[in-house]
Parts: structure tokens; sequence; C-alpha cells
């Protein structure tokens, strides 16, 4: 086992690749052996690219111009004043540094920690059985099914194939997908590209089937090979955090080339000593610059990202936690989205005349997918007997069929697509026996379905010959039948009038409804093809049901108060999407317009962007048109969600501003191109997403709010001390002291607010808005202004009332830090007051709040920090006159709220 590595692959013949792997075609590995290798070679793993170490990480932290102005003034304070205050200096910018650390730290694992929820899985052949296990699991000698849609999990030998076509873009660059063979006599030089016979490790199934061996696994995968880069790392980076980054960086050179400007003035013009008044620009420097904002807003943005995996939505593009809360249409699947995806066949058709013309009269009792239960009509039980048309019906369903039943603790469950398996559970209550049938009859070949057809046929070998049965969407079946089938088994004129009628009346209740057809082929013919599938034999119908989930009803609702429309998108019948869709409450009437994909194809672009947005309901839609009706609606400004899971879904996954994959049934490569994934492929899921999404931009929202008076204000402070040529009522050193504790302290607690409860009555925000509105910036430089007068107020209040130096600094400090604390509370919300929304509901504001208030104190009182900082211990009066002044702030601000309020 040791030599596998280096052979090539390519130029062995396939037998000799699973004699050398010591595997078997048709049995696989057995889990003995499997376990072995397992242990030998290790998970089928990308080793990760080495990150940077924790150490380097910290370093990085210093690389800023702000960090390295304060170690310059750290070093020139300890040479030229004294060394106590340059180690201080220090001391408190690396504890910023470490600040800084531990937040990014925070953030990357919740990144990293989405980048492993999203794990491949693969189905092999192992002891004889198909098995679908993490792809991690696989070992060399694996045998492994591909089917349309999977990604590649490991470098495969293809054995046998189907129509198999690969994108290999990851690997080649090659955008086109190319068909794959298993032919031995290949070369031995030969590019990837050209290995025909091969398949990949991080390339996808675009159509066909095939079966391959693994040959090699993790880093020794040509991928692995080619780059050490685990699969396409999430960035940390959204528009959002883009433009504020922007923004810092625009406003770190203003503030530096400002403080350097106070440092001319208070040099030139006043003549104050150099070191005072480089000071004093280092003081404005760090105080206005709020270098610790776009760290947050990655913080706040992972909690995000880890509550809506919470519920079920797992993210895997941070730009749509953003876009989420703009979202104006949810366009969502039917079967399984909105519906439970259990389905139960309730009615049937078979020979016309049995049912005196169009009505499906056959009825199942029973429930779920147990197969206890009988085939009626009207009570009375029916014998297959004497509808050999209905006998036909549930046969197709038994035989061209790919799921199966299984008895778990008592329960009967699906395996395998439900709408198959209801099929299954059809042809037991009607005494029909699935393992005689499958057995006398075995499948040669398959046409599988696709989304694109609507059907799916199956070649079984029967006495007189060899026999399609095919299944699938009404249109696409009917049109292909020439003639029907009587209760005699005889041929009858095929009376598509009478069909419909059932269909709408079945359709019309909400049921699926399948229609099954079959032709008899020559003995000698051993594969089918898509034409194969004409001149069929119409045999009937099976309508079943599929109950909406539970939840959806409630979720639509919610959407549609908050201002988002929901429209179905959907593969299957007219009558049957309208039926449901308004069971859930999507269209208010039984009668609302549905447009068909027939319709669609034939609307100008135009005509295409009106009814797009006016219809609710598209039935028969194909993937295509998934895209165009994403364009249309974007076409009017619309920020669309859009829901996905097979192969030909992902041009419109990515089309959308939310591609939403399906956790459960989706392919990878839906999931690749999609935006988040939901893990319970339920639609009140991405209700859920969307409500999240609008709760973390409020919280973007009110950080930024809440940090940019500090730095304004204490900006206007220096400025303002500079100019009027007076003391400055901060020292550089207690600005840094304010930026780390409440930087470091509170500013993160607004990212746990709770979520607001009007938050589903508003509507969806505008994406081209910026984030601070005129009344937010507003509120900004009010509060900014605030706390300049407050502090400076105070700070020559007590120089008037003779107080020492070191006492009035420690009062304008202390009123920063008080005015901050009572405006936390104001930014709690944008709009409400505090006690509307819950004044406990976010413990961590008084978990913050109660930590500043022994920080101060200490800050205040404790000798130690007294000598360090330069501070001194205030009067009772001074805490009321602080108090005061920061009440008053508080005051102003809900005035201002209360007043918008009343305003709208
Ligand atoms: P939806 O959009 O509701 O998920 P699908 O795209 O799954 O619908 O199915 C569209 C139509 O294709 C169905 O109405 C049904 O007629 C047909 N169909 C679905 N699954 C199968 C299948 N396994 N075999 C044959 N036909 C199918
Ligand atoms: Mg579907």
């Amino acid at each position: 086992m040791q030599t596998l590595l280096g052979k090539h692959w390519h130029h062995l013949p396939a037998a000799e690749v699973v004699r050398l792997l010591d595997s078997n075609v048709e049995r696989g590995l057995d889990r003995f052996e499997a376990e072995r290798r397992s242990k030998h070679f290790g998970s089928n793993r990308l080793t990760p690219r080495q990150r940077k170490s924790a150490l380097m990480r910290f370093l990085a932290q210093f690389n800023n111009p702000l960090l390295y102005i304060l170690i310059a003034a750290a070093l020139v304070t300890a040479v030229l004043k004294s060394v106590v205050d340059g180690a201080v200096i220090f001391g408190v910018v690396l504890i910023n540094a470490l600040i800084g650390y531990l937040q990014e730290a925070r953030a990357e694992r919740a990144i990293e920690a989405l980048t492993q929820a999203m794990s491949t899985e693969a189905i092999v052949l192992r002891a004889g059985e198909q098995r679908r296990i993490p792809a991690e699991e696989l070992v060399p000698g694996d045998m492994v099914l591909l089917a349309a849609g999977d990604k590649i999990p490991a470098d495969l030998r293809l054995l046998r194939v189907r129509d198999l076509q690969l994108a290999e873009a990851a690997l080649t660059g090659e955008s086109v997908p190319v068909l794959k063979h298993h032919e031995d006599d290949l070369p031995e030089e030969l590019m990837l590209a050209e290995r025909r016979n091969m398949a990949y490790a991080a390339t996808f199934v675009t159509a066909g089937q095939g079966l391959g061996v693994v040959v090699a696994t993790g880093d020794n995968t040509e991928i692995g090979r080619i780059s050490r880069l685990i699969s396409e790392a999430s960035s940390l980076e959204t528009p959002l955090t883009r433009n504020i980054a922007a923004f810092s960086k625009l406003l770190l050179y203003a503030i530096l080339a400002l403080a350097a400007l106070t440092f001319l003035i208070s040099v030139g013009l006043y003549r104050h000593p150099p070191v005072e008044a480089m000071l004093a620009a280092i003081t404005l420097a760090v105080g206005a610059i709020p270098e610790g904002l776009p760290a947050a807003l990655t913080i706040t943005l992972a909690i995000g990202v880890a509550r809506m995996a919470r519920r079920q939505a797992i993210i895997r593009k941070l730009p749509a936690v953003e876009s989420l809360g703009s979202v104006t249409v949810i366009c969502s699947d039917k079967t399984g989205t909105l519906t439970q995806n259990q389905m139960t066949v309730q009615q049937a058709l078979g020979a016309l005349e049995r049912c005196g013309g169009g009505r499906a009269c056959y009825t199942f009792s029973g429930l779920g997918y147990d197969p206890q239960g009988k085939v009626q009509v009207q009570d009375q039980a029916v014998s297959l007997a004497d509808d050999a048309a209905l006998r036909e019906v549930l046969t197709a369903g038994a035989l061209c069929n790919d799921a199966g039943l299984v008895l778990e603790d008592g329960r009967w469950n699906a395996n395998g697509d439900p709408t198959e398996a209801a099929l299954l559970v059809s042809a037991r209550k009607a005494g029909l026996d699935l393992a005689a049938l499958a057995a006398a009859h075995p499948r040669v070949d398959v046409i599988p379905f696709d989304s694109q057809n609507q059907y799916m046929g199956t070649l079984h070998t029967f006495p007189e010959g060899q026999r399609l049965y095919v299944k699938g969407g009404v249109e696409a079946v009917l049109q292909r039948c020439v003639q029907a089938m009587d209760a005699a088994g005889q041929p009858a004129p095929l009376d598509a009038d009478a069909i419909h009628t059932a269909v709408d009346e079945m359709a019309a209740r909400g049921l699926r409804v399948l229609a099954f057809a079959r032709r008899d082929l020559p003995a000698e013919q051993t594969q089918v093809r898509e034409g194969d599938a004409q001149g069929l034999t119409f045999l009937g119908l099976q309508g079943m049901m599929d109950p909406p989930r539970l939840e959806t009803a409630e979720a639509v609702r919610k959407c549609q108060q908050a201002g988002i429309r929901v429209k179905m998108i959907t593969g299957d019948h007219a009558l049957t999407a309208r039926a449901i869709a308004h069971q859930i409450g999507m269209i208010p009437s039984p009668q609302a317009e549905v447009l068909t994909g027939e319709q669609l194809a034939r609307l100008s672009d135009e005509e295409l962007i009106e009814a797009a947005v006016r219809t609710d309901v598209f039935a028969r839609v194909s993937p295509e048109q998934k895209l165009r009706l994403v364009e249309a609606l974007q076409a009017r400004g619309n920020v669309v969600a859009m829901t996905g899971d097979g192969v030909n879904d992902a041009p419109a996954l990515k089309q959308a501003d939310i591609g939403v994959a399906m956790g459960i049934t989706g392919t990878e490569v839906a999931k690749e191109a999609a935006e988040m994934v939901l893990t319970d492929d339920n639609f009140a899921t991405i209700q859920a997403a969307v409500e999240e999404g609008r709760g973390i931009f409020d919280n973007l929202t009110k950080i930024i709010a809440w940090v940019l008076p500090t730095n304004l204000g204490l900006g206007l402070i220096i400025l303002l001390a500079t100019f009027l040529n007076v003391p400055l009522p901060v020292l550089p050193i207690q600005v840094l002291w304010i930026n780390m504790t409440i930087g470091g302290v509170l500013g993160l607690v607004l990212a746990l607010e709770p979520k607001e409860p009007d938050i589903l009555l508003r509507k969806p925000r505008d994406p081209r808005a910026s984030i601070l509105n005129p009344v937010l910036l507003g509120r900004v430089v009010i509060v900014g202004l605030l706390v300049m007068a407050g502090a400076f107020g105070l700070y020559e209040w007590q120089i008037l009332r003779e107080a020492p130096l070191a006492e009035a600094r420690t009062v304008a400090i202390n009123a920063v830090a008080w005015i901050m604390i009572f405006y936390l509370f104001n930014c709690r919300s944008l709009t409400q007051s505090m006690f509307a929304i819950g004044v406990f509901s976010n413990r961590w504001v008084w978990i913050g709040v109660g930590a500043m208030v022994v920080l101060q104190a200490a800050f205040t009182y404790l000798p130690v920090m007294n000598h360090l900082f330069d501070t001194a211990p205030i009067s009772a009066l001074a805490w009321a006159e602080i108090l005061a002044v920061s009440l008053l702030a508080y005051g102003g601000v809900e005035l201002e709220k209360a007043l918008r309020r009343r305003g709208r």
C-alpha cells in the first residue's frame, strides 16, 4: 500500500488499478479494511494553510501608524520626562494591542467554525452496500458513486461512466465542462486536463453518472499538491467593513495632519516647549482616531453569523449577513421548503373507463410511509385484476424508483426521494410485492430524473422483451404518449382532455401529480437514452399529498409584515402550486394568477420584469428561467433571496443577492454557489435569517453611532485647549486609559444587543443608504459637542474653584467616561427608549457598566493609579456634577428620539 504515490493511474488499465488498490468493483472495501486504511493514510482532508502564529498576529497589531507614534511618545516621555510615565504609556499601548488581538482571534474562530460546518459527503460502496459518508472518511480503494451536482471528494480513477461531465475549473482553470470516459489506453505523459479517465478532487459533476476508485486522498491529491489552500477560507470582509476600514484610514491621516497642525500652533504661536506640544498633538491623535471600530464591527458580524447558525442558517459568505437585512423578495422552492416533503399517495387513475371518465377514482387509506392501507373506490376494496392499467401504474411507480422504505424503531421512513418512497407505499397498499417485482424484472438501464426534463425512465427485463417505464410531470409524460391502456391491458385511444380534467381536479386540492407510461422495446436493447422516451403508452396517474410545514404560514406572514414579498418558484404543476400557495397565505385568493414556465418563455424582457414583480406563483419553471426571474426582479431594484438545490440552479443562486442552498437535498454545486445554506431546508429558516440579518445591521449601526462621539468629543477638547492656549484638560495617558476601558469593556456589549421587538415591522433597509443617516449623523455631532462641553466645562469650573490641576483633569476624564456610559443606554435602540426594549434585556450592558464603575473608581481613588495616571480623588460634589451632566445628555438624546417617534 505504501507504493501508491507517483503511479500514473490514468495510464494503467482499470483492472490493474483495482488490483493494485486491492479493492473490488462490486463490493468496495469492507469495514475493517476501510478502518485500517484510514489509520494508515489519515483522513481525507487538506492540511490547513499554515496560519500566522499567535505571536506574529499579536505583533501585527502594532503595525499601525498610530501605534508607531505612541511607542515613540513612550520613548520620548521616558527619556525627557520620567521613565515611569513612559512605561505607563507603553503598558497601556500593550494592553490595547492585547485587546485588539483577542478580539481578532475571537472573530477568526467564528469564521473558522463556519468553514468547518460545510463538510462534503460522498456515496461509497462498502461491503457491497451503498452508503453516504463524510468525504473525510474516504480511503484509497474506496468505490465512489458520482451523480450530477457532486463535488469530487478525492482523486478517482474512473471505472464506469455514463455521460459524465466534470467542471474542472478549480484545477485547470477551464470553465467548460469536460466529458469523461473510462478508457484504458491513455499515454503516460498527459496534462491533468487531458486525463479523461480521471476525476480529481475539488472538481464538480455537472451531468451524468459514474463510478470511480479512490487513488489519492487529502494532501496527496492533485489539488492538495498544487496548493495547500484550504477550501476558499471565508474572508472577514464585507462591503461595510471595507468602507469603514477605508474611512478609518482616511480619518487616521486627517487627524495626524491636524495633530501636526496643533503642534505647530502650540510651538510657533504660543511658544510652548516642543515636548509639551508634542504630547498635546499625540493626545489629539489618540483620542480622535476610532482605531477599535473595524474590529468591533467584524466581531459583531461574527457573533451574528453564530446566531444564524444556531437558527439553522449557515452563512458561507460574510457579506450576506449585511445584505440579508435589505432583502425585499424571497423566491422559494415549494417541495420540502414550504412543504414537509412527507409524501402520501391519496388518489390514482388507471383505465379511464373504470373511473367513468375524467376522475381519479381510486383512493388510498393509511398514513405516512406505513404501507398498511388499501386501494378503494368509494370505500370498496379494489382488486388489481379489475384494472390492468392501474396495476401498471403502480408497477411503474415501484420499478421506476430509486428510493427505499425502512422500518426504524417501529416507524416507516423514506430512504431517498420522498416522492418516490410514496410510490413504493402505494404499490404495497395495492398488494404488490416490491422485492419480488425487482427480482423478476431487474433494472438494466436508467434515464435519470432532471428538473429540466421532469421525467425519469428505467429499462427492465420482461419475458416478452425489454420494457421502459417512465414517470414524471404530467405535461412532460403526456406529450410523449401516443395511446393509453384500457382495463384489460389493451391499447386504447389517448383522451388527453379527460386526463387533464383528472389532473386539474387533483392539483386544485394541492396534490402533486405524477403521470406514468411505458414502452416495449426489443429484447436485445440494453441501453436507453432520452430519444427512447417517445411513442409511449399512457398508464395513469398518482396524486400525492405533501402538507405545508406547520411553521410556513407564520413565517410567510412575518415576511409580509416586514415588507418582504414571498414568491413561490416551483417545478410542480400550476394548480398544485396555487393550492399550496393559498393554503400558506402567500396569495389572498385561490384564483390568483399563476405563471408557468411556458408562459414565461414567451415574454419579452420588459414584459418579464412586469410579470415577475406582479405575480407570486411560478410553476413548471426550469432552472434557466429562475435566473431570468432573479434578473427581472433585480432590474426593479429588488434585493432577492432565491433558493435552489440542483446543478442547474447554480447560475440563479450566484446571480441572486442571497443565494440559498438546501443543506439536506441540495447538491454540492448549489451549496458552493450559494451565500447561505439551510441545514433544515426550511423556508422559516430564511425568514429567521432575514430577521437576524436586520438585527445584526442594527447592532453595527448602534456601535458606530456610539463610538464616534467619544472620538469627536476628545478631539474637540484638545483642539479647543490648543487654540485657547490653556493647559490640556486631559493628558495623553488619560486619553489612552479611556480608549482602553471604554473600547475594551463597553465597545462590544452593543454587539450582543438582542433584536428589537419591532424588527419585523419595519421596511427593508435600502442597501444604497449610508449606514449613518442624517439623523444619526446629527446625533453623533451633538453628543460629540456635549462630551466636549461637559468635560471642558466641568474642568474649567474646577479650575475656577481653584482645585488642583490633577483633580480638575480627573473630573474631566470622568465626565467623558460617564457621558459615554449614559449614551450607551441611548444607543441600545436607535429609535426606542431603553425602557421600551427592556432595561435588562441585554445583561452584558450592565456587566460592562459595572466593570466601568469599578475601573473608574480605581482610576480616581487608588493611590497607585493616581501616581501612574496623574489623577486625584474628587469630591462628592464633583461626582454629582458629573452625573448631572451625563443625565442631561442622556435625557437630551431621549427627548430627540421621542420627538422623532412622534413626528413619524
Ligand atoms: P419542486 O419545484 O416543487 O421541488 P421538482 O422540481 O422537484 O418540484 O419537480 C417538478 C416535477 O417533476 C414534479 O411535479 C414531478 O412531476 C416531477 N418529478 C419530481 N421528482 C420526480 C422523480 N423522482 N421522478 C420523476 N418525476 C419527478
Ligand atoms: Mg425541487
